[in-house]
């Protein structure tokens, strides 16, 4: 049977739970165990598929093609597993399912309540890694004291009597905030969120205090005693300069002492701490390079989360700090701002809104010989203006858009032609691909096949291939489908450029620490050698 991590968070959002949740797995493969993780959304939605990144943030797709939460992303990069349907829990998908027994008649005329069919819904869907994993750590999304997370906490309380006590263990994770008039770090806050918790019934083993300075043993003290834990139950996690070096915080504060006690478990070898070395080597550069980000919420720290954190995993294994510059193409950008950016990077995107700013931004990589890489949109953006100033297709674009145009360079997949809903429909999840040999990919992977995520509806439409190929852009991957007979286009590159690589995939989804993406890894390499001239 596994054993059960419940991860809370009190005060206000946005405390890095995720983080925390995923350092303490993190540190229990360290020890031998092996662990999983899910993530529960109290929002009704069935998956943020559908939500606006400026509601969101990112939206994380899974091998499986799930359209998951954010810090499905951080368990990915934290633990280097492969997560998938199982590890997302939305209050969409349980009511979904719900709703969908009861039509079917399977409650066998019961009243259908929150309790217990909701819950047990919740709990059979808690254990459902439990075979795969020594460990199951379950982040409850939201704040204690919303309305929407009672169920899941009602649900992880019922959980602790199933399971047994000593086989659940609840993590809270909570704010110490700062006041300036006063000077001090104040623990009332955190006070009130462990009562809330307790009157739901849920008792925490440990407290995380996220505070921006050192707290005192004193409010230790005082925190264990009003919180009723264990004064070495209260653990501080300060702001880091990289979030890859909370594992080694908690470590050191012997935050494992209290989840084997808790757990009842034994390590079950010394702790393997190279990974902190690796990384601290890697957060210690000599060199530094700036790359330009050109999308549409570049005021959002969240959007882009995946493409920021390969970014930076690149530059480790390339012993540099890379400064990643932010340009809304949607606001209209001079090329001015590009003079001191070495590599350009263009994420993925829907609808047209900043897309010849994008276009702009690529003649000029194009142009000046600066690195390039195109990711989904970036990729499609990338074929438009190879299309238009290249190969001379006028007006060429994306059907997605408006103006149409004569020349679909970009054209909706064929097995997107029929769909109606929009949640979940996409071209989702892992495909593989066949690249040509000696391409730059080829170069980078290694290997003439590989898997990658996607989350498109439109395609670099292959009645173009060979133009755009005689053009200079030449498609050096392709995905065989069996189901739909085609070679649905993959990898373009650009002949007689340093680095010129654009994806219809997603390969910053599958970028971990150790285990960089060999694209954004030779992209920040040749950035790098960009810079040197
Ligand atoms: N909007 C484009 C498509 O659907 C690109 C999608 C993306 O960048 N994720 O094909």
């Amino acid at each position: 049977m596994s054993k059960y991590i419940f991860v809370t968070g009190g005060v206000v959002s946005s405390l890095g739970k995720g983080i925390c949740a995923a350092s303490i797995g993190r540190l229990l493969q360290l020890y031998g165990y092996s662990v999983n993780i899910m993530k529960c959304d109290p929002y009704i939605n069935v998956d943020p598929g559908t939500m606006s990144p400026y509601q969101h943030g990112e939206v994380y797709v899974t091998d499986d093609g799930s359209e998951t939460d954010l810090d499905l992303g951080y368990y990915e990069r934290f633990l280097d597993i492969s997560t998938g349907k199982e590890n997302s829990i939305t209050a969409g998908k349980v009511y979904q399912t719900i709703i969908s027994k009861e039509r079917k008649g399977e409650f066998l005329g019961a009243t259908v309540q929150v309790i217990p069919h909701v819950t047990n819904e919740i709990k059979s869907r808690f254990s459902a890694l439990e075979k795969k994993c020594d460990v199951t750590i379950i982040e409850i999304g939201g704040t204690v004291g919303d309305i929407e997370s009672l169920p899941f906490l009602e649900a992880a309380r019922q959980f602790v009597l199933d399971k047994g006590r000593n086989n659940v263990l609840s993590v809270h994770v909570t704010l110490i905030p700062y006041l300036p008039t006063s000077g001090e770090l104040k623990t009332k806050p955190t006070q009130h969120s462990v009562n809330k918790l307790r009157e739901i019934g849920l008792h925490p083993d440990i407290i995380i205090c996220r505070t921006s300075s050192p707290i005192t043993d004193d409010m230790k003290r005082k925190l264990s005693l009003f919180c009723s834990v264990e004064e070495k139950a209260v653990v501080q996690a300060m702001d880091e300069s990289s979030i890859y070096k909370v594992p080694q915080a908690l470590y050191k504060q012997n935050i494992m002492e209290q989840v084997f006690k808790n757990l009842h478990m034994k390590p079950r070898k010394k702790p393997n701490t190279s990974w902190f070395n690796i990384i601290n080597k890697g957060l210690n550069p000599s060199k530094e390079v700036t790359i330009a980000v050109a999308g549409k919420y570049s005021e959002l720290k969240d959007a882009y989360k995946s493409i920021y954190e390969s970014l930076n995993l690149a530059g480790m294994v390339n012993d540099a700090k890379v400064n990643i510059k932010l340009l809304d193409t949607e606001k209209g950008i001079s090329l001015a701002q590009l003079k001191n950016a070495s590599g350009i990077l263009i994420p993925g995107g829907f609808g047209y809104r900043g897309v010849e700013g994008k276009i702009k931004v690529i003649e000029y990589a194009r142009n000046n010989k600066i690195p390039f890489f195109g990711i989904c949109l970036g990729m499609q953006c990338a074929v438009i203006e190879s299309a238009r100033n290249l190969a001379g297709l006028k007006g060429a674009n994306s059907t997605e858009f408006e103006p149409k145009t004569e020349h679909n360079v970009i054209d909706i997949l064929e097995s997107q032609k029929s769909v109606k809903d929009k949640g979940g429909t996409m071209r989702l999840g892992a495909y593989t691909a066949q690249v040509e040999k000696d391409s730059l990919t080829h170069k980078a992977y290694g290997s003439l096949n590989i898997s990658e995520r996607h989350r498109h509806r439109y395609e670099f439409n292959p009645k173009y291939v060979k133009a755009l190929a005689k053009a200079g852009l030449k498609t050096v991957a392709y995905h065989k489908s069996e189901t739909m007979k085609a070679m649905l286009p993959e990898i373009v590159e650009l002949k007689g450029h340093p680095w010129f690589v654009g994806v219809q995939f997603h390969p910053e989804f599958k970028s971990r620490p150790i285990k960089t993406h060999p694209l954004f890894r030779d992209f920040v390499k040749a950035s790098l050698k960009h810079c040197k001239k």
